[in-house]
C-alpha cells in the first residue's frame, strides 16, 4: 500500500491518500539547468530559466516599445542561450514581435542539426535562414560562452566569450537561459534518492533524454520500486504528447487487468 501526503493550498489543510497504485507524471521541467555565471540570479524580471516567464517578459517589452527601425523593434536585443525546443521556441516568440535576438548555440549539440531541419521543423529552419539574411533581427553565436550578466545604470549587459577567447559585450533587454531541465522527484521516499534509485543508470540524475526511470515498457510499472508504482511521459523518455498517450493506455490497461 502506498501513502501519499500532500497539502491542499485552497482549503489550507494537509491530506493523506492510501492507495494500491501511484502514477508518477510530474515531468522533467521542475529543476532548470543553470550555467553558473556571475549575475545569473541577480536580475529578477530580466533573466529567465523558463520559457513561460520569458514569454511574459517579452509581452511587457512589446507593450512598452512600439517603435521600429528598418522593420526591427527599437529595443536592445534579447539573449537566448540553448539549443533545444525551449530555446528555439523563445527565439520564435521574440522573432514574431520583431525583437532583435542574439542566440547562443552549441554547434555540436545533437539536437541542433535535427531542429534546424526544413522538413521537420520549418519554423526553426526559418531562423537559420534569418541568420543568413537579416542578422539585425536574428544572429546566431555558435560556440560562444556566456561569462557574466551585469547591470550598469539600470541597463543590462552580457559578456560573451568567442571560440577564439575574444570577449564581446552586448547591452540586452532580457536573457533566457534555456539549457534543459531535470525532474524534481524530492517528493518520493528518501530511499529513492530523488528518483535516481529508480533510473536506468542509478548513478546519474533522471533526465528525459539520457537516463529515464526504468520501467516495464508494456505496463509502465517502475521496475526498481515496490509494486504498484508507474511512470509516464518525459520521466520515462516519452518526450512528445503523442508518445505519452501510449503510456497512459498501458498503465490503465495494466491496472484494469490486475487482480491484486
Ligand atoms: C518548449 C517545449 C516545446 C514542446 N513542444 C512540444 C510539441 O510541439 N509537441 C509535443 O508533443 N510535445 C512538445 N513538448 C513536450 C511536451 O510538453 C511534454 O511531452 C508533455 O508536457 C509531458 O507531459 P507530462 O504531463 O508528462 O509532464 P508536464 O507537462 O511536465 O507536467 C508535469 C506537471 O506535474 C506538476 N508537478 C511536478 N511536481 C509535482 C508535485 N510534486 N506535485 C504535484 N504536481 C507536480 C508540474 O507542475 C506540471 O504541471 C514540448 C516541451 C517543451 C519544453
Amino acid at each position: 500500500m502506498w501513502e501519499v501526503f500532500g497539502y491542499d493550498n485552497e482549503q489550507n489543510k494537509s491530506f493523506t491518500y492510501k492507495c494500491h497504485r501511484v502514477v508518477l507524471a510530474t515531468g522533467t521541467s521542475d529543476s532548470p539547468n543553470v550555467v553558473n555565471v556571475p549575475g545569473e540570479f541577480s536580475h529578477m524580471g530580466k533573466v529567465f530559466h523558463c520559457l513561460t516567464g520569458f514569454e511574459k517578459a517579452i509581452e511587457d517589452l512589446v507593450n512598452k516599445n512600439a517603435d521600429f527601425v528598418d522593420d526591427v523593434r527599437a529595443v536592445d536585443p534579447v539573449l537566448i542561450i540553448g539549443s533545444g525546443f525551449s530555446a528555439f521556441d523563445a527565439a520564435i516568440c521574440a522573432r514574431n514581435y520583431k525583437i532583435p535576438i542574439i542566440h547562443q548555440i552549441r554547434k555540436n549539440a545533437i539536437s541542433v542539426e535535427r531542429l534546424l531541419n526544413r522538413v521537420y521543423y520549418p519554423e526553426y529552419f526559418e531562423l537559420k535562414e534569418l541568420n543568413e539574411l537579416q542578422q539585425s533581427l536574428y544572429k546566431q553565436c555558435l560556440e560562444y560562452t556566456l561569462s557574466e550578466i551585469y547591470m550598469v545604470w539600470g541597463k543590462l549587459y552580457v559578456k560573451l566569450v568567442s571560440p577564439e577567447q575574444e570577449v564581446v559585450t552586448h547591452q540586452v533587454s532580457l536573457v533566457a537561459i534555456l539549457t534543459g531541465s531535470k525532474a524534481d522527484l524530492s517528493y518520493l521516499p528518501l530511499s529513492y534518492q530523488n528518483g535516481k534509485a529508480l533510473a536506468v543508470d542509478p548513478t546519474k540524475e533522471i533526465d528525459s533524454k539520457n537516463n529515464s526511470i526504468h520501467i516495464n515498457p508494456s505496463s509502465h510499472e517502475v521496475l526498481k520500486a515496490a509494486q504498484g508504482l508507474y511512470a509516464l511521459g518525459p520521466l520515462v523518455g516519452d518526450n512528445f504528447v503523442r508518445c505519452t498517450l501510449g503510456g497512459a493506455i498501458a498503465v490503465t490497461s495494466h491496472i484494469a487487468k490486475s487482480t491484486h
